[in-house]
């Protein structure tokens, strides 16, 4: 069966698509949808939100109307959502299935984008590839993109991508979906390649730049996965095991809320052949901790 192309997305609305009500832009890769999905705007009032309640009701109860509701606190466009629904200032950045608010993370993914801070190391000059919504529920750190990520400016989209979804037994379009999983690796850019070959290590300048501003546009990540050992340094510091093999075996004192892997590319087979406890205990464990942290009663 031929696979469904991958959505296009970099986790601002896509160049093209089409634009809807003033600063509410409908990526190009979703279906069409009728008026009232769009919101309508009466000068001098706050900007309020149609959504097809009942039908949202149905599929995903109280919680899920109470979820769509709680658009842009901090939005310039100055969404609303009901008061006293609950949810935090942070909480209610925004959430709009189907929709993408422009809000403070859209706007620093803008910045990123342009970022040049370390254009003379990297061989193929800057692309930064990095996808993040507030509404995430799942975090992968994973290391930098290879030569094919950076030509298609897509995350993941390689055999260690592969090997990682077969790992979390998600498919492209959960994956894919910016609203589910944010990816943001230690280094944005291709940093190249080593003389005695394989890809270089992540731009150590990266993750101190950028990382703690956009994790704190994440308020409702459930579940961090850190693929490899430069991630796994970065947020286990002391905690990590002294070797990464170690820190694998060592989930449980990480877990629910972490989860260490070894970095998925052809590398890691042999990791995972010598030590079977990590087909029979780790994979089991995460599937089941990203089924919870996607589950919309998980709150
Ligand atoms: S690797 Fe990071 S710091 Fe370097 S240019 Fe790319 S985005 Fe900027």
């Amino acid at each position: 069966m031929q696979e469904a192309p991958i959505p296009s997305f970099d986790g601002v609305p896509a160049e093209g698509g089409e634009e809807g009500y003033a600063g509410v832009r409908r990526p190009a890769h979703l279906p069409g949808r009728n008026r009232h999905d769009r919101g309508r705007h009466v000068q001098g009032r706050p900007r309020v939100f149609r959504l097809r309640l009942p039908a949202v009701a149905r599929s995903e109860g109280l919680r899920g109307i109470a979820r769509r509701m709680s658009i842009g606190g901090h939005s310039p466009v100055r969404s609303v959502t009901r008061d006293g629904d609950g949810n935090s200032p942070r909480r209610r950045q925004h959430t709009l299935q189907g929709f993408s608010v422009i809000g403070p993370l859209d706007t620093l993914l803008r910045e990123v984008r342009t970022c040049r801070h370390c254009a003379a190391s990297l061989p193929l000059g800057p692309r930064p590839v990095v996808v993040a919504r507030p509404a995430a529920r799942i975090l992968v750190i994973g290391q930098a993109p290879g030569t094919r990520v950076h030509e298609t400016g897509i995350p993941w989209n390689d055999r260690s991508g592969d090997r990682l979804r077969d790992w979390m037994a998600l498919d492209r379009h959960r994956f894919y979906n910016p609203d589910l999983v944010a990816l943001v690796p230690m280094g944005f850019c291709y940093p190249g390649r080593l003389p005695r070959g394989g890809d270089a290590p992540p731009r150590p300048e990266c993750a101190p730049l950028w990382h703690d501003r956009i994790l704190a546009g994440l308020p409702d990540i459930r579940l961090t996965i850190l693929a490899g050992a430069y991630a796994q340094a970065r947020y286990l510091g002391p905690r990590r095991a002294r070797t990464l093999t170690d820190t694998v075996r060592n989930w449980r004192e990480h877990a629910p809320r972490v989860m260490p892997l070894p970095h998925p590319s052809w590398r890691s087979t042999g990791l995972t052949r010598r030590n079977p406890w990590f087909e029979t205990e780790v994979l089991p464990a995460l599937r089941k901790l990203v089924e919870t942290a996607l589950d919309p009663l998980s709150d």
